[in-house]
This record gives structure tokens, C-alpha cells and sequence, in this order.
């Protein structure tokens, strides 16, 4: 069986302290192992990145963006390779793969542009004689830690932009859906890229903890659940790193009496159940305000959902696919079920759905539970499945109020025709990413992504001008060049004009 090792200073290797099955989730079969990189493992991927970053800070930020322009050509030219080998290990539909993938590329194009971003800031004449500049220098060696669910898409959120700063990278991408990030490796080479400036490492907690405390990596960027990234954040600065860690959601949409009822439909349609709603940015949560409106949309929304086609990657006509592990599938119908244990009405039940010829996937159909409540355990944790829960609210405030109190911050969209009550919502709402009649408001690469409260731990936000600054860190340098000699004796008193 073929093992998925690491790409260590441009070479492959499997070596691994243990190997960890790699499911199809489509069918339910192990087919691959993936590597389990030790402590010594990531230790020499440390160290050849180390070593790169010496000649790598001095190469011209031109010829750095003239390899990512190269990449980003790979990228295109590899689309459906790239695709195949998510719908592979992860179970997402193709046309979902190539959706994830083009973001990810956008990403790519906003790194070519490195020259501009890096210019810095001049002033002449700061005090007589005297110029001072600021300029954006590399970090070093990073990290970036990254989830199963968009395995192209976050990996590339983050090194071509920390690559094209300057800095070498190291990731450790998500053990099961391993295979993506060898292959982005494998065409920055071709594209040029020096031995040592990017380097994977699979593994797991281990190859995690050595990465947040090695003293070698200046800063780590993690994507992932909320748990483990207050963990890394927690870990990675008590050990003196720059830290940006982005955790989990639950994402509501408020519906308004007057919104146009089939449009809310169709954008949650696609924004709760798309990807088998394993997505950070999954609409989860409808907050319908006053029965009527909800009455109209649960009936609307069962209606929609006959039409929902949940299958193997291998039919590109399927809407999604299974989950990513059969322990993931038992704990949403986990979820599912203390819903109705907890008082809430279960109107769609997607337990359980006949999958032809995949009967051993980990598959979930669409869900949809109405009288949902603040306090139940389907409400309050992330539940990362294509369930949509329906909470009645008697008040835009009320709904409002609800998503200011729950402890995720990711996104949020609202669905009206009231240019003020959208204005009131975007103004007050204490959620990162808004969207007004946009159901998935994922900022495009050249903004940044990141939520508020317990869905990003740090400072800065991932990608875009905040991605910029967070791998760079900046150096002011003031300069006087005295005509002759010193022409001041010791001055005492603080400099000023
Ligand atoms: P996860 O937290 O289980 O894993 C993320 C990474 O952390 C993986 O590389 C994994 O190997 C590593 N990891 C897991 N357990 C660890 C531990 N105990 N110690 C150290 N490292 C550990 O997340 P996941 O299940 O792969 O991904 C789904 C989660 O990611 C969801 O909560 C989702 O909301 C979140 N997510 C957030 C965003 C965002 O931008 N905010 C984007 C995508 C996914």
C-alpha cells in the first residue's frame, strides 16, 4: 500500500516513527498510509528551512513573484490532478475541489504582486540632514498547521504569501487528507522554487508541539477546531512566536419578514449543506424572525432539500459528498439525535441515507431541525455536518442578541430588502466576516480572513494585507551622513525638531 511521506529541502521521504491509515470516505476504505513524522522528522525539515532562509531573505522580491506567477500556471495546469486527489482522501464533489482550488489561487496572484507589497516607507528630512525609512523584513522559518477540510485552499492561504515575504516555510498539513500538500510541493519546485524554502511535514500532535517550540520557527499560523487552536496559540507565543490561530464557527444567517424568502432559500441551500457543511464558513444556524417567516422557510427549505443529491465524488451531478472520517458521521448524527432528545422538531432527517454502491461511505444526508434553542448542545457546539438548525426569534434584536452571546465570531449574513435594518446588523454585530444577502461571506484574497471571539486567536487575520504584515516584521532606519567629521558635541536633552 502506498505510503504518503514528507518534502524535506526538496526531496521525498516516508520516514515515520508509526504510519496512520488514509480513508476514501466514499467508500469506507483505507487506501493509503500516511507517514507519522517524529520529533527528528520535523526537527531536519526545521533545519533545511533554516538553512534556505540565509540565501532566500536576499533573493530579489521580483524573482521570488516571478516563481509564484510560474505556480499559479502549475496550479491551472494540474486543476483536475489536484482535484481528483482531494475528492480522493477528503470525498469533495469536483466542482467544489476546483471552487476551493480557484481561491486558492487567488491567493497566489495576490503573492506576485511582493515587490509592491514590500516597498516599505521613505521620509526625507525627518530632522536636518537626517532621512528615515521603515522596511518589511522576513520573519525567518514559519509554520503553518492546517485542517482536512480545505486541503489545497488553507495551505495556500498561507505560504505564498509568507514564501514570497521571504520567510521558508514549514506545513504540517491535516494527517487525513495528506496527499494535496505533497503535490503543491512538488510543482513549486518545477516552478523554481530553491530546496529548503518549502518543506512538508505529515504527522500529528508531535510534529505539532516540535513546530511550537522548536526556538528555530519565529511564527506559526494554525487552522483548525477552536480547542486546539487556543491551544497552539497558547503554546507557540509562551515560546516567544508570532501566532495567528483561526478556530471553529457557527455561522447564522438571520432571516427578516421581509426578505425575499427563495433567494434566503437557495443561498442556504448551498452555504449550509455545500461540502457536506464542513466548512468554517457554513451557514448552520437560519434565525428566522416571527413564525411566519419561519413557517414560510421551513417550508420552502424541506421542499428544496427533495432535490438534494448527497454522493460519491466520483458523479460530478452529486451536491456533496460524505463526511471525512466514520467516527466524524456517528458524532453529527450524535448531534442529531440529542436535538430531538433536547426538545427540538426534527423536520428532514438525513441519518442514515441510501448512497447506491457506497454503502460503507460515511455519509449524512441534508438535516434540517426546527425549534431549536440557545442552551442545546446542537446550538452551542460546532457541529461541522450538513445539518441546518432553525431558531425562532421574535425580533431582529433578539436574533441579534443571540449571535452577539454565542461564543463563535466567524461569519454571519443577513437576509432582508431594509437597507437600514442590513446597516444597524453590519454595524452591530460582533462577527467578523458579514455578509448582507451574501450567504458565504469569505473575504476575495487581496482582503483578509478572520473572525472575532473564540474563532481567531491572535492579532491578525490570514492572508491579504493582514497576512502581509503578520509575515514581516518592520525595521525603521534613521540616516545621516555628517558632510564632515561630527559636527555636534554629546546632546542630552531627547532629539527633536
Ligand atoms: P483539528 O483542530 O482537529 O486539526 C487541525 C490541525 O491540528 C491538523 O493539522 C491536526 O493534525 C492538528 N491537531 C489536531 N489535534 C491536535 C492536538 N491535540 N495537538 C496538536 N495538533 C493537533 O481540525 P480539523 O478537524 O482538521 O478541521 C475542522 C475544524 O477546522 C473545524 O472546527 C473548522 O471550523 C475549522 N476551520 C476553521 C477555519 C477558519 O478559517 N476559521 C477554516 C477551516 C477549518
Amino acid at each position: 500500500m502506498n505510503t504518503v511521506g514528507h518534502f524535506i529541502n526538496g526531496s521525498t521521504t516516508d520516514a515515520a516513527e508509526r504510519t496512520q491509515d488514509v480513508f476514501n470516505p466514499a467508500t469506507g476504505a483505507v487506501t493509503k498510509q500516511v507517514a507519522i513524522a517524529g520529533k527528528a522528522t520535523v526537527e531536519e525539515a526545521i533545519a533545511a528551512a533554516q538553512e534556505a532562509f540565509k540565501s532566500w531573505r536576499n533573493t530579489q522580491p521580483a524573482k521570488r513573484a516571478r516563481i509564484m506567477f510560474k505556480f499559479k500556471q502549475l496550479l491551472e495546469d494540474n486543476a483536475e490532478k489536484i482535484c481528483a486527489l482531494i475528492g480522493e482522501e477528503h470525498g469533495k464533489i469536483s466542482h467544489d475541489a476546483m471552487g476551493e482550488l480557484t481561491r486558492g489561487i487567488d491567493n497566489v496572484e495576490f503573492a506576485c504582486s511582493a515587490p509592491h507589497m514590500l516597498k516599505g516607507e521613505h521620509s526625507r528630512n525627518v530632522g536636518p540632514d537626517i532621512d528615515s525609512w521603515s522596511e518589511m523584513q522576513p520573519l525567518g522559518v514559519v509554520a503553518g498547521i492546517t485542517p482536512f477540510n480545505f486541503p489545497a485552499m488553507v495551505p495556500l492561504w498561507m505560504f505564498p504569501l509568507a514564501i514570497v515575504c521571504g520567510n521558508t516555510f514549514v506545513l504540517k498539513p491535516s494527517e487525513r487528507d495528506p496527499s494535496c500538500s505533497l503535490l503543491l510541493a512538488q510543482l513549486l519546485q518545477e516552478a523554481g522554487l530553491p530546496d529548503g524554502v518549502f518543506n512538508v511535514v505529515n504527522g500529528d500532535k508531535v510534529a505539532v508541539d516540535t513546530l511550537l517550540t522548536d526556538p528555530r520557527v519565529e511564527a506559526v499560523s494554525f487552522v483548525g477546531s477552536t480547542p486546539i487552536a487556543e491551544y497552539v496559540y497558547a503554546t507557540a507565543t509562551a515560546h516567544g512566536k508570532r501566532c495567528q490561530a483561526l478556530g471553529g464557527a457557527k455561522n447564522h444567517a438571520i432571516i427578516m419578514p421581509d426578505a425575499d424568502m427563495d433567494n434566503a432559500v437557495a443561498a442556504l441551500t448551498g452555504a449550509a449543506f455545500g461540502s457536506s457543511g464542513e466548512r468554517c464558513m457554513a451557514l448552520s444556524v437560519a434565525v428566522c424572525v416571527g413564525d411566519e417567516a419561519a413557517d414560510t422557510f421551513i417550508d420552502k427549505m424541506s421542499t428544496a432539500m427533495q432535490d438534494l443529491k448527497v454522493g460519491a465524488c466520483s458523479d460530478s451531478s452529486n451536491d456533496f459528498g460524505p463526511l471525512i472520517t466514520e467516527a466524524h458521521m456517528h458524532k453529527v448524527n450524535g448531534y442529531i439525535a440529542s436535538a430531538a432528545e433536547q426538545g427540538a422538531t426534527i423536520v428532514v432527517d438525513g441519518r442514515n441515507p441510501t448512497v447506491a454502491g457506497f454503502e460503507s461511505g460515511f455519509f449524512v444526508g441534508g438535516t434540517l431541525i426546527d425549534h431549536v434553542k440557545a442552551g442545546m448542545t446542537c446550538y452551542e457546539e460546532e457541529i461541522f455536518g450538513p445539518v441546518l438548525l432553525v431558531v425562532r426569534a421574535d425580533s431582529m434584536e433578539q436574533a441579534m442578541q443571540l449571535i452577539n452571546d454565542h461564543e463563535y465570531g466567524n461569519g454571519t449574513c443577513i437576509f432582508t430588502r431594509d437597507g437600514e435594518a442590513a446597516r444597524y446588523f453590519s454595524d452591530n454585530i460582533l462577527v467578523g466576516m458579514v455578509g448582507i444577502n451574501v450567504p458565504l461571506p469569505v473575504p476575495v484574497a487581496y482582503h483578509s480572513f478572520g473572525g472575532w471571539k473564540r474563532s481567531l486567536f491572535g492579532d491578525l487575520g490570514t492572508y491579504g494585507p493582514d497576512g502581509v504584515r503578520f509575515y514581516t516584521k518592520r525595521k525603521t532606519i534613521t540616516q545621516r551622513w555628517p558632510s564632515s567629521g561630527v559636527r555636534e558635541g554629546a546632546q542630552f536633552s531627547f532629539p527633536s525638531n
